[in-house]
């Protein structure tokens, strides 16, 4: 009976890149690497998709690794463009992306990408592959924000090869296939308004992705304004996510934007470790424009790059487009708001919650506190006497502890007055406020050892980051503050 071990995935047979034709893509084969081997699967994964009996084959290894291609369609790489860090760079693509395909899954229609497999037409000078380090960050990361409940492009493997990769240092190669129901970027759209000579590319683009992604938008009296909205709304819940959990993406060119609100390319991000507002995780980025606390208004920037784009199919009409976008202003706060309260356990609205919220964050600012270990303590917040120890392993945090107490007077009354129940309020936030992020070291730890050849951190790595809210108390070492060396981690966009 060893047939029902094994599905295939249900490859589609018109794609939707196929279906819009060869002004969007170029059909280009994945160029194979030596001795491929598996580094990671993620198994919840495969199971929810029903891929999980064939990902133990070695078919699905050729596949993945790029050394061979579904017998339906043709895989295809996608023409974009950009502003990287505020500046129209032009014609960009996927340099190092293939689509391999589309399948039907019980998590609906879901796009199949490798990363990492040979030159494409839109490479430009790079060498189209990807390394193990880089691919392991991606693959964790993914699969981390999943678990914390924020939209964002999945990971099912990571293939590994010896063959040699020059970055700063000689690394090796890998595969990263990550699967998402649509890897547009607010960069497609502004492709074909800034390079074609007619507005045909543009709309039939544009009259594809509300058809296939947006199709409420479809029926309303303005489908592109109503595009608009629905982007800026999701890519403000999408922001106030990532300033909740401490999440800095790191290079949020307009290119590095999802249509759909996802998280997507992973490369030189962070989580939060002391908390410094204009932290910038990303080495490359010496102005600090995609600091953590430039974010929100960075993703607004490229707001407007996408409205501008779409301003031609909506006759000019700056005004409709002006105000489709304040819905990120709008929905942003809201979505910070219900964020911050819950973070902070509050059960229901009052005025000042946002001066508490603020506060309490200004005072782990100036001091430098643990964003993540902060909000787990806080967790165990308890009414009655100060210095009971749940009360104190937050305040110890603090060197300012007069400062601290104001604050925690404040906080204390405004619970009091909702009526907040300690055994009620910490399961609650807990929630919320996650024990495990994958901060630098964690991954690095990952990367050292797998580099050696030895990838069980990455799976154990992985168990507990798809349960980033549970105790997990035989891995606490990972919920710790970050070790002395830590610090000198350099995260670059090379990867
Ligand atoms: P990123 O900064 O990783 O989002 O990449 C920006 C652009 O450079 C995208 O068009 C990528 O496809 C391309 N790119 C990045 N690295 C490589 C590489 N090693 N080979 C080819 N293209 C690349
Ligand atoms: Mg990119």
């Amino acid at each position: 009976m060893d047939h029902l071990l094994s599905t295939e995935p249900a490859w589609r047979q018109r794609t939707f890149l196929e279906a819009l034709g060869d002004d969007f893509s170029s059909a280009v084969l994945p160029q194979p690497l030596p001795a491929l081997h598996w580094v990671a699967r993620q198994t919840d994964l495969a199971d929810e998709l029903g891929l999980a009996g064939w990902m133990s084959e070695p078919q699905a290894l050729a596949l993945l690794g790029g050394n061979a291609v579904p017998g339906v369609g043709r895989t295809r790489a996608s023409v974009y463009s950009g502003h990287q860090f505020g500046v129209w760079a032009g014609q960009l693509g996927d340099g190092r992306a293939l689509y391999l395909g589309e399948i039907d899954t019980p998590a609906g229609i879901l796009e199949v990408q490798l990363k990492g497999c040979g030159l494409t037409p839109y490479s430009r000078m790079g060498d189209g592959r990807a390394v193990l380090r880089s691919s392991i960050r991606e693959y964790l990361c993914s699969e981390a924000m999943h678990a914390l409940g924020i939209p964002t492009t999945r990971a099912l493997a990571v293939v590994g090869s010896p063959a040699p990769v020059q970055r700063e240092t000689l690394e090796t190669a890998a595969v990263v296939t990550r699967l998402a129901p649509s890897f547009l970027r607010f960069g497609h759209i502004e492709h074909f308004t800034h390079t074609a000579d007619d507005l045909t590319l543009l709309r039939r683009l544009t009259d594809a992705v509300l058809a296939r992604h947006f199709p409420a938008c479809v029926e309303a009296p303005r489908p592109v304004i109503a595009l608009l909205v629905e982007v800026a709304r999701r890519t403000a819940r999408l922001l106030a996510d990532w300033q909740a959990v401490g999440f800095c993406h790191g290079v949020m060119n307009t290119d590095n934007m999802s249509i759909l609100g996802l998280t997507i390319d992973y490369g030189p991000y962070g989580f939060l470790d002391a908390f410094d507002p204009g932290h910038v995780c990303n080495h490359t980025d010496t102005e600090g424009r995609y600091a953590y606390f430039r974010q929100p208004s960075i993703a607004f920037w490229n707001l407007h790059a996408l409205a501008h784009a779409l301003l031609p199919l909506v006759d000019g009409d700056q005004d409709a487009v002006l105000g489709a976008l304040d819905t990120y202003k709008d929905e942003f706060a809201l979505a910070m708001q219900q964020r911050m309260r819950a973070k902070l356990g509050l059960a229901t609205a009052q005025p000042d919650d946002v001066a508490l919220a603020d506060d309490l964050l200004k005072r782990m600012a100036a001091d430098r506190v643990d964003f993540t270990i902060a909000w787990r303590r806080l967790c165990s917040w308890r009414g009655g006497p100060t210095d009971h120890p749940d009360r104190r392993a937050m305040r110890d945090l603090f060197i300012d502890r007069e400062a601290f107490d104001a604050w925690a007077a404040r906080y204390d009354s405004r619970l009091a007055a909702e009526g907040s129940q300690d055994v009620e309020r910490g399961p609650r936030m807990r929630r919320t406020n996650p024990k495990y992020v994958l901060r630098n070291h964690l991954a690095e730890t990952a990367i050292r050892r797998a580099q050696a050849g030895d990838f069980a951190e990455i799976d154990r790595l992985m168990k507990i980051l798809s349960r980033p809210y549970d105790e997990h108390p035989d891995h606490s070492a990972d919920a710790g503050f970050p070790p002395d060396w830590a610090q000198k981690l350099e995260v670059s966009c090379s990867s």
